[in-house]
């Protein structure tokens, strides 16, 4: 077997040593406030995650727990503070459309995770700055941003074309259609000029630049082809299905592909995809909270630049 297996925490490590150097060279101390407003075990994990890497960073992280009747009002309270630089909501807090209310309650100055509406039209219309002049990049949502990074850093993205074509010509498959992580995924990676196929519980949508990259921006076009169909197809498979049952059936993943799992379940079996697989990377969670700092520190220069002006 001759697959290699990267682990996040090795993907991580050069982010983390940036943000690090970048905080203590210029004695700067972002503050990033997190709101746990559920009883979810796996946002608790999080948090302590969240709090373990700040600390490592030097960023200072303060977890508030309220109950989520009481979380609008908090979440005003630290948008009009001028000491908190970015704040974070642990979902899901209700569970339904509630939550993307209150994922725009969020100041989008502060908003780290780039959950703010006008964040995540700007990602899907491949709109890459906030202002004119370009000085202001724009905050994309960190999971996706984090698996981005993952394929970067294992060699997908191909250097020597410009950057927004850096996946023309690559086929990838995501096995999930959230609104949090498989949909701007397939987005930002279309964006790239790569072909994805969307896959999710009701079928699979392909999202494109078309040939050549002709369009500006992604466009998404239903299809009636099956998972059997583009797993041989596809140069990539990223996959996030929250069910411990679920595995992508290996024999169909096409030999030396890159496989990428962001569940918290292992939708790959491990034995069988090191079979197939080039790279195999298990999990991306540090990538992700690494990317949630690195959205930190650039709300707080956007902060500071807007203070100057
Ligand atoms: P979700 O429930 O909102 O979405 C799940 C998606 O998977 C849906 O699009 C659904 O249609 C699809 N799906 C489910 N079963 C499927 C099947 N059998 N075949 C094809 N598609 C199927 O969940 P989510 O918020 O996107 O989270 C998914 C997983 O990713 C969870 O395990 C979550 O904990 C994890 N997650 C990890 C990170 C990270 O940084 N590592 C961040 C966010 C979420």
């Amino acid at each position: 077997m001759s697959c290699k297996v990267v682990l996040a925490q090795g993907i991580s490590a050069s982010y983390r040593e940036e943000l690090k150097n970048t905080i203590k060279t210029r004695n700067i101390r972002p503050k990033l406030v997190g709101f746990l407003a559920n009883e979810d075990p796996a946002a608790a994990k999080y948090a302590e995650w969240t709090a373990k890497t700040c600390a490592e960073t030097g960023v200072e992280f303060e977890l508030r727990k309220c109950s989520r009747n009481d979380l609008e009002d908090k979440i005003i309270e630290a948008n009009l503070d001028a000491g908190v630089h970015g704040i974070m909501v642990y979902y899901p807090v209700f569970g339904d459309r509630q939550d993307q209310y209150l994922q725009n309650v969020v100041d989008v100055s502060k908003d780290v995770e780039g959950l703010h509406h006008k964040y995540v039209y700007n990602m899907y219309h491949n709109i890459r700055f906030l202002d004119e002049a370009k000085t202001k990049k724009c905050i994309i949502p960190c999971t996706p941003l984090g698996l981005v990074k993952v394929m970067e850093y294992v060699g997908v993205y191909n250097g020597i074309l410009p950057h927004g074509n850096r996946l023309h010509g690559r086929v990838v498959t995501i096995i999930n259609r959230s609104e949090i992580v498989g949909r701007p995924l397939a987005a930002l990676l279309a964006n790239d000029g790569a072909k994805v196929y969307s896959v999710d519980i009701n079928g699979i949508q392909e999202f494109h630049r078309g040939v050549g990259l002709q369009l500006k921006k992604h466009e998404v076009s239903e299809t009636t082809l099956t998972v059997e169909d583009v797993l041989p197809l596809s140069d990539v498979v990223i996959t996030g299905v929250p069910s411990p049952s679920y595995k992508v059936p290996s024999h169909l993943i096409r030999d030396g592909a890159v496989c990428i799992n962001f569940s918290t379940y292992k939708n790959f079996d491990g034995d069988e995809i090191k079979k197939k697989a080039a790279i195999y990377v298990p999990a991306v969670g540090k990538v992700t909270v690494a990317m949630l700092e690195r959205n930190l520190v650039r709300l707080y220069d956007y902060q500071a630049q807007d203070r100057a002006s």
